[in-house]
């Protein structure tokens, strides 16, 4: 099935859309065992060997922001109105992704740090790949109506999972960000699930976008919960092997990301 677009947008099929999908999906596997080999060269494990540095917080701005401006563009272009799950799916996605370009950098306590370009572009790159396809299939591939989906266990089910996510995400980034209070250095961070986990802020990030899949129930927006998932595991047991071998005392019982599990 062939839909007309904007000029400004290629025309490609559903098929076509959920390859692109599959393949990206195949990228993420495959780089995942790579991804627990290497640590990108951001936050604590920033080196300058990784070529040319940027001011850390300009850079989460220019990381996020097309994932937010390229959503709104579809969310501007479409014309499914009727179906109130777009809608919502729309608005979840500008929120998150609002608050990362526009807030979250503004929140840093990381004046003077720096962050490698390449690190920046991949970004730039993985959020536009991301917002491309969940933004086209949003716009111009889910039904026209939601029918009645609203009220279906799917959507409860997933936007549940979305907001807790995105709440349990928020909460232990704070806790994070007032560690540097007085511009100190790294401590071991305690509150909320730190209990349990010595990385929550990413738990509530692949939990959030596991549930974003439910509620948008396509390929697309399962290819990015599964890169959320690839990117923040092995990133999740970094942080915590470098807090075991930074601070004597940490705590034992503490897992990585998951709960009693990892
Ligand atoms: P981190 O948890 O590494 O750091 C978050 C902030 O808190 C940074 O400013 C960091 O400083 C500071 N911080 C962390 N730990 C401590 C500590 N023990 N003491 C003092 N300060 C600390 O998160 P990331 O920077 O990797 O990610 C930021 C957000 O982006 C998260 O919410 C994450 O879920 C999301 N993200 C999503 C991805 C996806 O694929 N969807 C990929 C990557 C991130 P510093 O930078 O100096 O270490």
């Amino acid at each position: 099935m062939t839909h007309y677009i904007d000029p400004l947008i290629i025309t490609i099929s559903e098929s076509t859309l959920n390859h692109i999908a599959l393949v990206w999906i195949a990228i993420a596997v495959i780089l995942f065992p790579v991804l627990l080999k290497t640590t990108p060269a951001y936050g604590r494990y920033t080196k300058t060997s990784w070529g040319p540095m940027i001011n850390n917080k300009l850079s989460w701005f220019f990381m996020e922001v097309p994932s937010f401006a390229i959503i709104l563009w579809f969310f501007w272009n479409t014309t499914n109105y009727e179906n109130k799950i777009v809608i919502i799916a729309f608005l979840l996605w500008i929120i998150h992704y609002f608050n990362r370009a526009f807030i979250f950098p503004v929140r840093l306590r990381t004046k003077s740090k720096k962050m490698p370009i390449t690190i920046m572009l991949s970004g730039v790159f993985f959020n536009m790949i991301n917002a491309g396809l969940n933004g086209y299939w949003l716009a111009f591939m889910a039904p026209g109506s939601s029918g009645d989906l609203l009220d279906s266990p799917r959507f409860i089910i997933g936007i549940t999972i979305f907001i807790a996510g995105f709440a349990i995400n928020q909460f232990h980034d704070t806790i994070l960000i007032h560690l540097r209070r007085f511009n100190t250095g790294y401590k071991v961070p305690v509150g909320g699930l730190f209990k349990h986990v010595s990385c929550p802020n990413y738990l509530g990030e692949i939990i959030q976008w596991f549930g974003f899949a439910i509620i948008c129930w396509n390929l697309p927006a399962l290819s990015f919960a599964i890169w959320t998932f690839v990117n923040l595991v092995p990133r999740a047991l970094s942080h915590h092997k470098w807090y075991n071998e930074k601070f004597e005392h940490y705590p034992k019982d503490r897992k990585a990301i998951f709960p009693f599990i990892l």
